[in-house]
């Protein structure tokens, strides 16, 4: 297990590492061939470093940490979406999850999801992540290092979206967030375009408006779950703290400043949130905050009494949101076999960045 104390090697910027370098009497130009190594070629152990000497090749593996997680279980389920589970260096375990769905035109994309805690404070009534409490927030390095297995051969990885909707509310832990996200984005690290990274959120408003004063770059979903603050406070008790007449302005507050489309998901669970009224109100905030709906027929969970609503019911509502020409897309069934919290989770958003790319 790797030893913690050593900073995270990702976090360092170019010129920071070139100081390092020379700090620690090798040739500055070492930096480049080994950003090189790392991002364009995607080797992470720095023993498999071939074009830099042993002695650097040493001090890299003694100075930095690289990968913080082992990866232990791969489990593919019929929609060749694979879930992996990470363990970190103190035996807790986290989810991640690679999805392989056809867009538009056939076209394959790929998607990772990945967790950003360790159990989860916020109690959301439908979600097994939460269940056993909240254990602790991951590091910068341990989200990162959630990604650094799906890297293949000719230095490619093998997703082209990141979204942030596996274990935890990431807005609970936005330092480690945005710095894991900043490597992700940043061009002279792994280059994913802002577009192609989506943070979920179960709605903390206070950070949406932090978020809107900081120029997020990323795309936002909010997970939004019932229409009105009876039904959404039955399903999420966030909504106590932060019910809908605050949350929504900060939404918007949100929306207008980082000027990308948010998407509301909302699961779809038999008899809870899934009538008429809901669906006209869930319109009708789509339409204030300009969202994108993405429909989820619940997926059960092990020890929850609710179920998905029939292909009718599911239907019926959607029709609602037809009529009121609110841009929304149906999560197709297949593929919700996958039977993990955080798939579930990953898996529904697929669509949606399909549809929006
Ligand atoms: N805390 C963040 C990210 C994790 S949950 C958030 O709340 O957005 C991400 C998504 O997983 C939620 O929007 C929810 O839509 C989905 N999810 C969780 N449990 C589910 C279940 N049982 N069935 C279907 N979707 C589920």
């Amino acid at each position: 297990m790797p030893d913690i104390k050593r900073p995270s090697f990702f976090l360092l910027s170019f010129e920071e590492l070139q100081a390092e370098l020379l700090k620690c009497g090798f040739e500055k130009y070492r930096a480049r061939q080994i950003f090189d190594c790392v991002y364009r070629m995607k080797i992470f152990d720095p023993q498999g470093m071939a074009t830099i000497p042993k002695k650097l090749r040493d001090f890299l593996s003694g100075a930095f940490l690289f990968s913080e997680t082992e990866t232990l279980g791969r489990n593919i389920d019929g929609d060749m979406t694979g879930k992996f589970l990470h363990r970190l260096h103190d035996g807790n375990l986290v989810e991640c999850v690679l999805l392989e769905a056809p867009a538009e035109g056939g076209e394959i994309r790929k998607t990772l999801c990945v967790s950003t805690q360790v159990g989860c404070a916020c109690g959301c009534r439908f979600c097994a992540s939460t269940m056993r409490g909240f254990v602790r927030n991951l590091s910068a390095g341990e989200i990162i290092s959630q990604a650094l297995p799906f890297a293949e051969k000719g230095g490619k990885f093998a997703f082209e979206n990141i979204v942030v909707m596996g274990m935890g509310e990431p807005l609970m832990n936005m330092d480690n967030l945005l710095r894991a996200l900043s490597v992700f984005n940043d061009s002279d690290k792994f280059g994913f375009g802002a577009r192609r990274i989506t943070v979920s959120t179960c709605g903390i408003a206070d950070r949406l408006l932090e978020l809107a004063k900081s120029k997020f770059p990323y795309r936002l979903a909010i997970s939004l779950h019932g229409a009105t603050d009876e039904i959404r406070s039955k399903i999420m008790p966030i909504n106590g703290k932060y019910p809908l007449s605050v949350l929504l302005p900060a939404a918007d507050a949100f929306a207008k400043s980082n000027g990308r489309m948010i998407t509301l998901e909302y699961i779809m669970i038999d008899g809870v949130n899934d009538s008429r009224s809901q669906a006209g109100e869930l319109a009708k905030i789509a339409k204030s905050l300009h969202a994108h709906v993405n429909l989820i027929p619940y997926n059960k969970v092990e020890g929850l009494e609710w179920r998905r609503p029939t292909a009718a019911r599911r239907a019926a509502f959607a029709e609602i949101l037809e009529k009121s020409k609110v841009s929304y897309t149906m999560r197709r069934e297949k593929g919700s076999d996958i039977n993990a919290a955080c798939g579930q989770l990953a898996l529904k958003t697929s669509d949606n960045i399909q549809k929006n790319p």
